[in-house]
């Protein structure tokens, strides 16, 4: 039996027999494993906060056979503001979703980790728009689940910008006001720039921009069409948030 260390954070929870609960966890170094806890769901268990979803803790797994189990977990960090708000809740239930269905389980898992991990946190901080943080996040998953846009120029005559753009969200490609036909997104080039920064900017810089108010609307369209498209797969996270936020 391989026993081994790992920082993971909670992305899905699984029950299984009486107390026993399967957790999803996102590590930066393993990838994304799924463990058995064991009598995480008693009443006493000092596994139970610590296997809840959004926990960020430092797991101590024990490799049997193909399955891992929990054996400690010290918790770093529980994300317990979220709970301030139903629509900040709502939205990091869908972000923890689309990771837990998207994210390759072979391979490291850092970039990854550190996208949910600032997402969330700015959630809890409720400092900048959901709109925003949900286009950044689906369309920063999406690049590094493979997925990247091409977004750098027209696709069909290659000019930089014209005044009005259009994301063809299907098939990922932005065409210019001359080659369109009739399908896709107009984005003003505000959009654009958002958009281009979201799939390109180093990650220190990642949440550092602004839109204005309506075109946060816009680009939270382009994401998650996008997102939806590449990842083919429907979310009943993303529909409840949708659902609350109408309210
Ligand atoms: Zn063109």
């Amino acid at each position: 039996m391989d026993k081994f260390n790992a920082d993971g954070l909670v992305i899905r929870v699984q029950t299984t027999g009486e107390t026993t609960r399967i957790i999803t966890v996102l590590t930066a170094e393993h990838g994304v494993l799924r463990a058995f806890a064991k009598g995480a769901r008693g009443a006493k268990s000092r596994l139970q906060s610590a296997t809840a979803l959004f926990a960020y803790c430092r797991f101590s797994f024990v490799k049997s056979k193909e399955s891992y189990i929990v054996s400690e977990a010290d918790i770093k960090e529980v994300f317990f503001d979220l709970r301030n708000s139903l629509e900040a809740l709502a939205l990091a239930q869908y972000f923890c979703d689309a990771a837990a269905r998207t994210i390759p389980e072979d391979g490291t898992g850092d970039k990854f980790l550190r996208l949910l991990l600032n997402s969330l946190h700015f959630l809890c901080k409720e400092s900048k728009d959901r709109r925003l943080l949900k286009a950044v996040f689906e369309l920063r998953l999406a690049v590094l689940s493979g997925y990247m846009p091409a977004l750098v120029a027209c696709e069909n005559c290659g000019a930089f910008e014209t005044d009005v753009m259009f994301f063809d969200a299907l098939r990922g490609r932005l065409l210019c006001d001359n080659c369109t036909q009739t399908d896709g997104i107009a984005l003003p080039l505000s959009v654009v720039s958002a958009m281009r920064h979201i799939v390109f900017a180093p990650f220190e810089r990642l949440f550092s921009f602004t839109l204005s108010e309506p075109l946060l609307n816009t680009l939270e369209q382009c994401a998650e069409t996008y997102f939806l498209s590449v990842t083919q797969q429907k979310y009943k996270t993303l529909d409840y948030y949708r659902s609350i936020c109408i309210l």
